[in-house]
């Protein structure tokens, strides 16, 4: 609705209006479908070596349109009742047919979706979780010329928007990307706080450095989500957290994240890694050498040091937390995105006036 508002077609405002009233009273999911398969990332999309790397217009009628394309790593498509398609860049004049954006059901004529399978059931190996294992899957999505009525269309062709469309989404998606990350890094911190505590070996210097650092991290994510909401922009009538310090929250959590992932593996020890298995700890033969061997801070039982060790494994040293490490770094936009996006937000200008009007140099714009 934003960029249907600065687009200044009326018709377009009122889909997204629509649209939305649609949503609310039908409490629709929705998956975003944003990120292109986009080839050789050196070409634009008029540049590749086929012209359906980048989902596009193929006809049009009085009706609607027909698109051709893919969509990739589409996070929990298939459990979503429609999908909301927007370009993923900046378009040129001779790629209008690429500026597209539209909301289609999941299961319109056409549409094929192909999913990573979620992890599915635990193995008996791992320890039971007190609370329930929550999966996410992805899904590449074919359109394969896929027809899509007016009424559902919100950009077709209005190539110089195609970056503030992409932009804007971006804006609210990294917004609520730096949200759902702050459990994520609490609990990060809370396996290292509680790993020390287990281990004995909280009022070792280094480790209270690693908890230093570790706390900065997870704190300044805070600061800045907070912050973004206390600064918004104006677009219209619409008010969106700031762009500037929504980017440079996300570029924050995931520049260092991995280095986080690090500290909590240093202070745990290698049997985050190498714990024998739940059926080990089940088997009247091998339990009590467990229960013997592998206590630490007898202010815990063994088992609850157990306990905190697998799920210190499940969020730094399973297969699990290296797709939460990728999360990090590709989804809601590569790390590089971000820094675009600081450079086109942050007041450069300002910085440079202030500095020449400390020097005595005079201002020229
Ligand atoms: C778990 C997960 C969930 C996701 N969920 C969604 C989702 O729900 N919806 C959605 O739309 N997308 C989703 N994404 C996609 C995500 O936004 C992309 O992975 C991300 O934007 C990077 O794009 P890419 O994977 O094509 O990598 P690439 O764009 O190929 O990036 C790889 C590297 O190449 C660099 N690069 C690429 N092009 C250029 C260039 N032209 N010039 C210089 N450097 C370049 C990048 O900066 C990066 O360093 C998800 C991704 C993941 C991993």
């Amino acid at each position: 609705m934003v960029v249907a508002q600065q687009m200044n077609k009326p018709e377009y405002v009122e889909r997204t209006k629509n649209y939305l009233e649609y949503l609310i009273k039908n409490d629709w999911t929705l998956s975003g479908a944003v990120t292109d398969t986009k080839g050789d990332r050196s070409k634009t999309p008029a540049g590749q070596a086929h012209p359906d790397y980048y989902l596009h217009v193929v006809d049009r009628n009085k009706d609607g349109i027909v698109v051709k394309g893919c969509k990739m790593h589409i996070t929990a498509a298939p459990c979503c009742n429609d999908i909301i398609v927007l370009p993923t860049r900046n378009m040129q004049e001779n790629e209008a047919d690429y500026a597209v954006s539209f909301a289609t059901p999941s299961n319109a004529k056409g549409i094929k979706f192909i999913c990573r399978p979620s992890r599915g059931e635990r193995s008996p190996n791992e320890y039971p979780s007190s609370l329930p294992i929550r999966d996410l899957n992805e899904a590449m999505i074919v359109f394969d010329n896929v027809f899509v009525p007016w009424e559902r269309v919100f950009m077709c062709g209005e190539w110089a928007y195609a970056i503030l469309l992409a932009y804007t989404f971006a804006t609210f998606h990294r917004f609520t990307a730096v949200c759902y990350h702050i459990p994520i890094v609490e609990n990060l911190a809370g396996c290292a706080v509680a790993m020390a505590e287990m281990n004995g070996i909280s009022n070792e210097e280094h480790v209270k450095d690693k908890l230093v650092n570790i706390a900065s991290y997870v704190e300044t994510i805070k600061a800045l989500a907070q912050a973004a909401t206390l600064s918004p922009v104006r677009y219209g009538e619409i008010a969106v957290p700031s762009p500037l310090i929504t980017n440079m929250a996300k570029l924050h959590y995931a520049r260092s994240y991995h280095e986080v992932i690090k500290m909590v593996q240093d202070i745990s020890g290698g049997i985050i890694s190498t714990l024998p298995t739940y059926r080990d700890w089940e088997n009247p033969e091998t339990r009590p050498y467990m229960e013997h061997y592998l206590g630490g801070n007898p202010k815990y039982t063994t088992e609850e040091r157990l306990k905190m060790v697998a799920h210190t494994h499940r969020w730094v040293a399973s297969a699990e937390s290296a797709h939460q490490e990728m999360i990090t770094v590709h989804a809601e936009g590569s790390m590089e995105t971000q820094k675009m996006m600081i450079m086109v937000e942050a007041p450069f200008k300002d910085y440079r006036d202030l500095a020449l009007l400390a020097a005595g140099v005079e201002i020229k714009d």
